[in-house]
């Protein structure tokens, strides 16, 4: 069974996430606080998707994420934003989390995010053994890993699908559109300025100085390009 962590303080909002995503087939774990989503994921390391509200009693969803991310770069991480708090996008994605949903969504919203990010969880059966190997960087598409210059780089499940559509297309600009296409899916509801905070995030664990990017570089006006 497919399961989803959900972490949200307010049980109408709780309950109304629990059912729709029950209704779609996942087997859902429910935390009202943060400590309580932590210890839930201590006792069932099986979850692959968690949903993370931000504002909450005690420690908040940012800390969450990040002390999710601490110890577990597999699991799919959703926060669950307010309209009115654009911020918490970059600030989520940049603690380390795949994705955010604004509030309030629908229920075919939540499914279609969380049903993408299940599909980049290993999910799905892996092809055989294959090494990309693009000095310094060598990708492991059995194991999903990243290693630069024989280092392991730890990413999430997004951030190694980003560098796998990098690798695959060296020296091809990626549109925005592309790339959200790419590694989102064309069934994605999301906006493009998630590709660029992924990406902004990646270049800190790749690059060599991030504040001048050589490996993934920009395409003025269009996209990305993996600069080899
Ligand atoms: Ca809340």
């Amino acid at each position: 069974m497919k399961k989803v962590l959900v972490l949200e303080d307010e049980s109408s909002i709780r309950s109304f996430i629990v059912i729709n995503l029950r209704r779609a087939g996942y087997e859902v774990i429910e935390a009202e606080t943060g400590e309580e989503a932590l210890e839930k994921l201590q006792q069932h390391t099986d979850v692959r998707v968690a949903l993370l509200d931000i504002m909450l009693p005690g420690i908040d969803g940012f800390e969450v994420c990040r002390r999710i991310r601490a110890t577990n770069t597999k699991i799919g991480i959703i926060m669950l934003t307010a309209r009115s708090q654009e911020m918490d996008k970059v600030t989520g994605l940049m603690t380390g989390a795949d994705d955010y949903v604004t509030k309030p969504f629908s229920p075919a919203e939540l499914t279609a995010r969380v049903d993408a990010l299940m599909r980049r969880s290993g999910g799905a059966a892996e092809e055989a053994a294959e090494e990309l190997r693009q000095d310094p960087f060598l990708l492991n598409t059995r194991n999903r890993t990243l290693e630069k210059n024989g280092q392991r780089i730890k990413l999430t499940q997004m951030e190694y699908s980003i560098m796998r559509m990098f690798m695959e297309n060296p020296g091809k600009a990626l549109s925005r559109e592309e790339i959200l296409d790419l590694v989102w899916g064309r069934d994605y509801f999301g906006e493009l300025k998630i590709v660029d905070v992924n990406i902004r995030r990646l270049r800190l664990k790749i690059e060599d100085n991030p504040t001048n990017p050589t490996y993934i570089t920009t395409v003025w006006g269009y996209g990305y390009k993996w600069g080899f």
